[in-house]
């Protein structure tokens, strides 16, 4: 499963396409929580100082222990008769798996200062396949704001379709198209957005919109085209 450095799930390769923060290049036994890109309040006053710490030190954390876990107990039922405990440990392989590398997608996807809209090949990408950033952004806002119960917004490049789309991920990992590289996404899972908001999570997705860093997905296009 983690061969040079690649964590590979379900068929595509997480790390190159998520590049967790110093860590996609490096040959991995275990993963760590990535530093958060900027400070706790960076983000106010759209995401609160408290919930970016409890958000990342204690829920991230969470999903990278769970994935430490999955793997190590993966390693040591292998080759045993305990098929209910192989299940079970994939399911948590790909529930923290994806909760973790879609965590660190999200805090690199935003940034203190961020908002206006994408440029360059970015832009007349999703105008392709979106026809305007004004109705890209209505579909994405829609699908964020509907997910049933908790889950994403995510925006990807599928490499075999050779265009965009936007996914509504349900948990960490249902609702996914196999092959689709996420390059931005939204957490609408109430631990993202309860404190300020509480069940206003329209309100939360609208005002998410000023600190997502173009900049940042622009380049994960680029590497991902
Ligand atoms: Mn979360």
């Amino acid at each position: 499963m983690v061969l040079g450095g690649s964590l590979v799930l379900n068929g595509f390769d997480f790390t190159s396409a998520l590049d967790p923060v110093g860590s996609s290049k490096d040959p991995q036994v275990e993963f760590t929580l990535p530093p958060l890109p900027y400070a706790y309040d960076a983000l106010e006053p759209v995401i609160d100082a408290q919930t970016m710490r409890l958000h990342h030190d204690i829920h991230h954390a969470g999903y990278v222990r769970g994935l430490n876990r999955a793997l190590t107990g993966l390693a040591g039922k292998r080759g045993s008769e305990d098929t209910a405990g192989i299940k079970e440990l994939s399911r948590a392989l790909s529930f923290h798996g994806s909760g973790h590398f879609l965590h660190t997608l999200f805090w690199q996807n935003m940034g203190p200062g961020g908002g206006g809209d994408p440029t360059g090949g970015l832009r007349e990408a999703i105008e392709r396949d979106f026809g305007t950033v004004a109705s890209f952004r209505s579909q994405f806002t829609a699908a964020a704001s509907q997910v049933e119960g908790s889950g994403w917004g995510i925006l990807a490049w599928h490499p075999t379709a050779g265009r965009l789309l936007i996914l509504e991920a349900e948990k960490h990992q249902n609702l996914t198209v196999w092959g689709a590289i996420p390059i931005l996404v939204l957490d609408v899972w109430e631990h993202a957005y309860y404190l300020s908001y509480q069940n206003r999570r329209g309100d939360y997705v609208k005002a998410w919109w000023d600190v997502v860093n173009w900049d940042d997905i622009a380049q994960r296009f680029e590497r991902v085209v």
